[in-house]
């Protein structure tokens, strides 16, 4: 047994210091960013925020309104070939340019993968996500993907530390995602101790990433546009986000109506919800690792999404960032023991 003395941070450990800046006004921060992916050479370029593969956020509808703002969604992949057919027909190139397609790891998974792919030019990102990326199988499989589709932006996750994060992408895989335990829905670190605090998680891996020329999604664990900030300074590329992107219209929840209010049920890929739905319920050897709750609902997703990206931006003009790529560098952490001031609630 070994103990690591370092302490490990998450977003409610640090807040930015504010830096002099030159920027008059948010509107003149760009958020767009640029990338061009290891292994497959592909460029994209759009706002990186992505709505997560989980069956009551990363809907089709959801695809389509967060394109419109230059942002993606990992379509959960509970979704049939033919409703995936369906989609691709209506969609426009913008949407389809900015969707991931999800899939698990087995060969029934790699069929569905070819099928989904095969119906269009214009679907370029797969999201291998597994709960633990530390299996071998993960490195095998991303191998496996990587050779069946050459020029297809492969992300591959999850996983908290720089060696796993190597190894992914020598495996094939351009973009590693990073996270274990955060999530709002997720009980990982209670049913099992296992995890690593996120922002710790994006700063080492992102490291790891860089160093390759790889990129890291930093998935889960963002409460507020702060923490997205905080995750983009930390060196996250690309910020997946569950919990506040759910109870939406777009998000394709149950809506449930209790006392003439209106509520949305929203739950973790590992929760006896999903596995009910999903799989005949929870299967005797394991444990369900994922929470179901009810949310207010919420409308549509549009003012939440303007209201995350005006966030992100002002947090630039704070440290003088006049685009989101540059906020890393201009970001210095402070180490603190409080964050708002709650004394009229929570915002
Ligand atoms: P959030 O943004 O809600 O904090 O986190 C979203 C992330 O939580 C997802 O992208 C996924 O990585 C993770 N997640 C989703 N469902 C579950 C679950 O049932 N168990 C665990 N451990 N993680 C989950």
């Amino acid at each position: 047994m070994r103990i690591e003395q370092d302490l490990k941070l998450g977003f409610k450990d640090v807040l930015f210091r504010p830096k002099r800046s030159t920027l008059k006004s948010r509107s003149q921060v760009e958020l767009t960013r640029e990338f061009t992916f290891k292994h497959s050479g592909r460029q994209w370029s759009g706002v990186p925020v992505i709505a997560a593969n989980m069956d009551s956020v990363g809907s089709f509808a959801m695809a389509a309104s967060l394109a419109k703002h230059g942002c993606m969604t990992a379509v959960h992949k509970h979704y049939t070939v033919q409703d995936w057919s369906d989609f691709v027909a209506t969609a426009d190139t913008q949407t389809l340019n900015n969707v991931m397609v999800s899939t698990g790891t087995s060969d029934a998974d790699f069929q569905k993968t070819q099928d989904i792919m095969a119906l269009s030019d214009e679907l370029i990102f797969i999201c291998i996500d597994i709960a633990n990326g530390y299996s071998e199988h993960l490195v095998e499989y991303v191998q496996r993907v990587r050779a069946q589709f050459p020029d297809k932006v492969i992300s591959a996750g999850n996983v908290v530390t720089g060696d796993m994060v190597e190894e992914l992408i020598l495996a094939g895989a351009d973009i590693v995602k990073v996270g274990i335990g955060p999530g709002s829905v997720c009980t990982t670190r209670v049913k099992t101790g296992v995890g690593y605090p996120q922002l710790s998680a994006i700063i080492e891996c992102a490291d790891a990433a860089h160093g390759l020329g790889g990129q890291i999604i930093g998935d889960g664990g963002c409460a507020c546009a702060g923490d997205v900030a905080k995750a983009f300074g930390g060196g996250a590329d690309f910020v997946m986000l569950g919990g506040m992107l759910a109870g939406h219209e777009e998000s394709g929840g149950e809506i449930i109506e209790q006392d003439g209010k209106q509520f949305m049920k929203f739950y973790g890929m590992s929760s006896q919800s999903a596995m009910d739905k999903h799989s005949g319920g929870v299967a005797k050897y394991r444990a369900a690792e994922g929470k179901t709750v009810l949310l207010p609902f919420r409308g549509s997703v549009e003012y939440t999404i303007a209201d995350i990206l005006g966030g992100v931006r002002s947090t630039c003009t704070y440290v003088g960032a006049a685009k989101l790529k540059e906020l890393t560098k201009r970001t210095t952490f402070i180490r603190v023991q409080e964050q708002e001031n709650n004394v009229y609630g929570k915002e």
